[in-house]
């Protein structure tokens, strides 16, 4: 693939602040970008060159977009796979459309996985009624699509719950997966070029509170065995699905040290944000890399670090004291640019480098303490 070279421009469907830190990466290294999303004033519009509000569904309005750029990738997975086509048909799409078929749906997700071997929660289809019969310990019950940040997920104990839920949910296709008894959640970003190297950072420790992270920290604290594991997967992943770009992976570590894939996100991912401050390159640079054809950058952590995201909550009495945290000198701001903080909604995080990873968790947590 001849390279996208500085002066291009790039077209990112999907306009959060996956989008935005990509532009940001992307601007400093002299590239165009427009965006492509149904919002306005859109955290990733506020940096774009270009931001074309229309909905995904208007293909006439995908395929112009689509044809003033030099190459598409999205921020947002669950762009519909019509959006995603209509975009291929006029330009260069990366990650190719099917990784994003795949990855937008968790039943395909999970069977891809499984039928390649990865090792998987134990998980069950949902598409009737009789899906639900027969007695099983606590389960998970997930909607198939649009899930995120835990929603549309419902924790159930017996088959009248897990049919209650089913109703609740509007009886869409699900995936009921068994209750992972989990010593800790860990993720791993990897990036693959056109050409097919691949690089990857330091797995992170997750904490999540209430289906939504809170808080990575890196390296883990567990045997290096494991981190060489979940890079191997990692890698088989992204060789299996043929991604151009950026794939981050999910895992529960479970007490017996076992790696299971939770789910895959084929693009930067939250727990991925602290390679800004503490990586030579960040992940939102290797999107850029990847996508555009040029070598992938070093992945080299230069400190270790935590980070802690900041919900519409930290809002709750009105404007948080951003001087008061900031004047710890090893923390880093980021603030999405949103204008209204809904309980539950990412505004931004805090990012703070330190000797080792559990002392930089604690300052990213004294920190957002502070605010
Ligand atoms: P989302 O797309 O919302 O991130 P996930 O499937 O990753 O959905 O679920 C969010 C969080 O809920 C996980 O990171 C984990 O903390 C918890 N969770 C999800 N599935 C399971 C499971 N099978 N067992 C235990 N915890 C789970
Ligand atoms: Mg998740």
């Amino acid at each position: 693939m001849k390279p996208i070279l500085p002066g291009s421009k790039i077209g990112v469907l999907g306009s959060g602040q996956l989008g935005r830190m990509f532009a940001i990466s992307a601007r400093r290294m002299g590239y165009r970008v427009h965006t492509y999303s149904p919002d306005r004033d859109s955290p990733t519009g506020q940096i774009a060159d270009v931001e074309v509000d229309a909905a995904y569904e208007d293909l006439d309005r995908v395929r112009e977009f689509a044809a003033a750029v030099d190459v598409v990738t999205f921020e947002f997975e669950n762009v519909p796979a019509a959006t995603a086509d209509t975009a291929a048909q006029v330009a260069r799409v990366r990650p190719a459309g099917d990784v994003l078929h795949t990855t937008q749906h968790r039943l395909r997700e999970k069977t891809f996985l499984q039928q390649h071997g990865f090792p998987v929660t134990r998980f069950q289809a949902i598409r009737s009624q009789n899906d639900l019969a027969g007695t099983f310990g606590p389960g998970i019950l997930k909607t198939a699509g649009f899930g995120y940040d835990g929603k549309g997920q419902y924790r159930v104990n017996s088959p009248a719950e897990a049919l209650a839920a089913w109703e609740s949910m509007g009886r869409q296709e699900a995936v009921l997966e068994a209750v992972v008894d989990f010593q800790a959640e860990l993720s791993i970003v990897g990036v693959r070029s056109d050409a097919g190297d691949c690089v990857f950072y330091a797995p992170s420790a997750n904490a999540h509170v209430a289906g939504i992270l809170d808080v990575s920290s890196a390296p883990v604290p567990f045997p290096a065995s494991v981190a060489r594991e979940a890079t191997e997967i990692a890698r088989g992943i992204l060789e299996a699905l043929n991604v151009t770009g950026v794939l981050c992976v999910e895992f529960f570590l479970t007490r017996d040290h076992k790696l299971l894939v939770n789910e895959l996100a084929p693009r930067p991912h939250n727990s991925g944000h602290l390679t800004i401050d503490a990586c030579v390159t960040s992940q939102f640079e290797q999107q850029l890399r990847a996508v555009c054809g040029l070598p992938l950058g070093g992945t080299e952590m230069l400190r270790p670090a935590a980070m802690a995201n900041l919900l519409g909550e930290v809002w709750s009495k009105g404007e948080p004291n951003w001087p008061l945290a900031l004047a710890l000198p090893e923390l880093k701001l980021h603030l999405y640019g949103k204008t209204e903080a809904r309980s539950g909604r990412k505004m931004g995080h805090l990012t703070a480098t330190a000797a080792t990873a559990a002392q930089a968790e604690q300052l990213v947590r004294a920190a957002r303490a502070r605010l």
